[in-house]
């Protein structure tokens, strides 16, 4: 089965995506993942991209073309896979459904997380990452046990840079010209279903279950 998970930045996607991972047993890619990755292994990649990544902006199209169809052809990805953060743009959506039918797949369903402006804002304000283990926390919704500690394993938390304020105002508008029209797309190829995610993490995923 082959997924995507849509949605504005702060929507919920990473969560709901390892959810959906351990449900179908398929890998979850994020491209910001990847992207984060390269900057602080500072890769060739990574340098090129850390000033975009930085200020909230897009990589261009064919890098995050190449970079995706480079991952799904692991071996992992045999039974399927699960995309966040990915297509965030009508080429990157073309080039990829292009790409798909050149080696005779498609993709399945696209999940669209529908959330409210006002709570993503909320959202990426409070959200706050394992350096360690990557495990997610928001200090309004999940705080840690302790300020500043990772309930898991103990590891430092951080606040990434583009989820400051003012970078968000611009992921957001972002989002809404570049991303959003992708709505459109898919929901004329028939492939759409849309969640409410304007609540708990657990809900969400219930609705997402009895949809898959
Ligand atoms: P994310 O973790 O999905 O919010 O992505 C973090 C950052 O990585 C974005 O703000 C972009 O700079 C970059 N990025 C991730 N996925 C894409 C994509 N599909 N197209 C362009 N840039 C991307």
């Amino acid at each position: 089965m082959n997924l995507i998970i849509f949605g504005a930045p702060g929507a919920g996607k990473g969560t709901q995506a390892e959810f959906v991972s351990k449900e179908k047993g398929i890998p979850s890619i994020s491209t910001g993942e990847i992207f984060r990755e390269a900057v602080a292994a500072k890769t060739p990649l990574g340098i090129k991209i850390a000033e975009i990544m930085s200020k909230g902006s897009l990589v261009s199209d064919g890098i995050v073309l190449k970079i995706v169809e480079e991952r799904i052809k692991k071996d992992d990805c045999k039974n399927g896979f699960l995309l966040d953060g990915f297509p965030r743009t009508l080429p990157q959506a073309k080039g990829f459904d292009n790409l798909l039918l050149a080696s005779g797949k498609k993709i399945d369903e696209v999940i669209s997380l529908d959330v409210a402006e006002e709570n993503i804002v909320q959202r990426l304000t409070s959200r706050r990452i394992c350096k360690k283990c990557g495990a997610k926390f928001n200090l309004e919704t999940l705080p840690p046990k302790i300020d500043g500690v990772c309930d898991n394993c103990g590891g430092e938390l951080f606040q990434r840079e583009d989820d400051m304020e003012k970078t968000i105002r611009h992921r957001l508008s972002v989002y809404y010209i570049e991303t959003q029209p992708l709505i459109e797309y898919y929901k004329s190829k028939g492939i759409l279903v849309t969640v409410d995610g304007n609540r708990s993490v657990s809900e969400i995923s219930q609705d997402i279950a009895s949809l898959l």
